[in-house]
C-alpha cells in the first residue's frame, strides 16, 4: 500500500551526479547502499563468495580492501565476477590505486593529499580517467592530517570539512570531477555537523557513514540517529552502515534506515508488536521466522503482524498483507487493508509466507508486463 502525504516528503539536496561503474550516484539517483568485504582480498574465492552474499542482500556498491600487490592482483578476477561496482580501498600507496584502476575498480577510495605529492596525484587521476573510475575521498576524524589537528586542537567539524576541501582541490587542480566525499566520525554530533557543513560547501555526492559505530545493536542505533538525521534533512547520496558484524548485516541495516524514511523500498517491510501480554500468538517467534523465510523477496511489500485487535486492524489497513491475533487460536488475515479470512495458529506461518510470495510474484508479473508495453 502506498500513499502520497506531504508530511512524509524529504527534499533531497541536489548534488551533481557521478557514475560509479554503471551506477549513478547523486542527483536524482536512488540512495545506494554500500558495504565492505572482510575477507583477505588476495583470497579471490572467499572474497567473491562474500560479495555474492552482499549482492543477494541488496548491496549496490561493495568496497574491497587493497593493501598490497597480492590484493590488486586478485582484484581483476573479483571485479570480473562481481555484479555490482567495486570500490578499491587504497590506504596510502598510490601504486595500488594504479593497479586497482587497471584491474577493473569502478571507484578508488583514496585521499589524494596522503599519497605523496602532485606527481602521484596526477598519475592516479590519469589512471582513473583512463579506466573510467570515480574517486571517493574519505576523511575520517580518527586520521585527520597533523596540520589540521594542530590548527584546530582536536577533530571538529571545521577540521573535517577543511580536510575534505583540501583533497577535493587536488582533484580539481587535475581537472578531475568524478568524485564523492565522506567526512566520517564515530561521534554522531561531529559527523552530522561536518556533513551538514560540507553539504553547503560542495556540490558533489556525499557518502554517509558513522564510522566504527559499534556492534549490531549499538551501531545500528548510532547509524540510524546520525545518518537518519542527515537523510531526513535531504543530505546523502550513498550510505555505508559500519558495524562490527558481517557485511550482509550492514546492507540490511542500511536498507532498513532508508526504508524507514521512505527513501528506498526493497523486500518485505514488517510492522509488528513489541513484547506485550495481549498477543493472541507468539509474535516474536512468528516475526523472526517470517523475516527469515521472506528474506529472498526483493519486491517492496508491507506486512503487519499484530498480536491483537487493539492496533491490529489499524495497522493492517495500511499494509499489503495483515495478520491480527484473535482468541481460540484463530487469527484474521487482511488483504490490501481489508478483512479477508481466518487462519488457525498451526497453518498461520506457511499461509502468510505463501500469501507474501504470491503477492510478490503478482507484482513482479505486473511490472514486467508494464515494461514490455513501454
Ligand atoms: S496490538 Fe495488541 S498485542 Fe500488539 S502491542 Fe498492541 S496491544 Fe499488544
Amino acid at each position: 500500500m502506498s500513499s502520497v502525504r506531504p508530511w512524509r516528503d524529504i527534499a533531497r539536496r541536489q548534488s551533481r551526479q557521478i557514475m560509479v561503474g554503471k551506477l549513478p550516484v547523486g542527483g536524482d539517483a536512488p540512495i545506494s547502499v554500500q558495504t565492505m568485504t572482510n575477507t583477505l582480498t588476495s583470497d579471490a574465492k572467499a572474497t567473491i563468495d562474500q560479495i555474492r552474499r552482499c549482492e543477494d542482500a541488496g548491496a549496490d556498491i561493495i568496497r574491497v580492501s587493497c593493501p598490497d600487490v597480492e590484493s590488486t592482483a586478485a582484484f581483476k578476477q573479483i571485479a570480473r565476477a562481481a555484479r555490482v561496482p567495486l570500490v578499491a580501498d587504497i590506504h596510502f600507496h598510490y601504486k595500488r590505486a594504479l593497479e586497482a584502476a587497471d584491474a577493473g575498480a569502478a571507484c578508488l577510495r583514496i585521499n589524494p593529499g596522503n599519497i605523496g605529492g602532485s606527481d602521484r596525484v596526477a598519475e592516479v587521476v590519469r589512471a582513473a580517467k583512463a579506466n573510467g573510475c570515480a574517486i571517493r575521498i574519505g576523511v575520517n576524524a580518527g586520521s585527520l592530517e597533523k596540520d589540521l589537528l594542530e590548527k584546530y586542537g582536536e577533530p571538529c567539524p571545521e577540521a573535517l570539512v577543511e580536510s575534505a576541501l583540501d583533497h577535493i582541490k587536488l582533484l580539481q587542480d587535475h581537472d578531475f570531477h568524478e568524485y564523492k566525499v565522506a567526512v566520517k566520525a564515530s561521534d554522531v554530533f561531529l559527523a552530522v555537523s561536518a556533513y551538514m557543513a560540507l553539504a553547503d560547501a560542495v556540490d558533489c555526492p556525499l557518502h554517509l557513514g558513522i564510522t566504527e559505530a559499534g556492534g549490531l545493536i549499538g551501531g545500528t542505533v548510532k547509524s540510524a540517529i546520525g545518518m537518519g538525521n542527515l537523510l531526513w534533512a535531504g543530505i546523502g547520496d550513498t550510505i555505508r552502515v559500519s558495524l562490527s558484524a558481517e557485511p550482509e548485516e550492514e546492507v540490511r541495516v542500511g536498507y532498513e534506515i532508508l526504508k524507514s524514511l521512505g527513501l528506498r523500498t526493497r523486500g518485505v517491510r514488517v510492522v509488528s508488536c513489541p513484547s506485550c501480554a495481549r498477543q493472541g500468538f507468539d509474535v516474536i517467534r512468528t516475526v523472526s521466522a517470517l523475516e527469515q523465510r521472506l528474506s529472498h523477496i526483493k519486491t517492496p511489500i508491507s506486512l503487519s503482524v499484530l498480536g491483537c485487535v487493539v492496533n491490529g486492524p489499524g495497522e493492517a489497513r495500511e499494509t499489503d498483507i495483515g495478520l491480527t491475533g484473535g482468541g481460540n487460536g484463530k487469527h484474521m488475515v487482511y488483504l490490501s487493508g481489508v478483512t479477508d479470512h481466518v487462519i488457525n495458529s498451526e497453518e498461520m506461518l506457511d499461509h502468510i509466507v505463501g500469501l507474501v510470495e504470491a503477492k510478490a510474484a503478482e507484482m513482479e508479473a505486473a511490472e514486467a508486463a508494464k515494461e514490455a508495453a513501454e
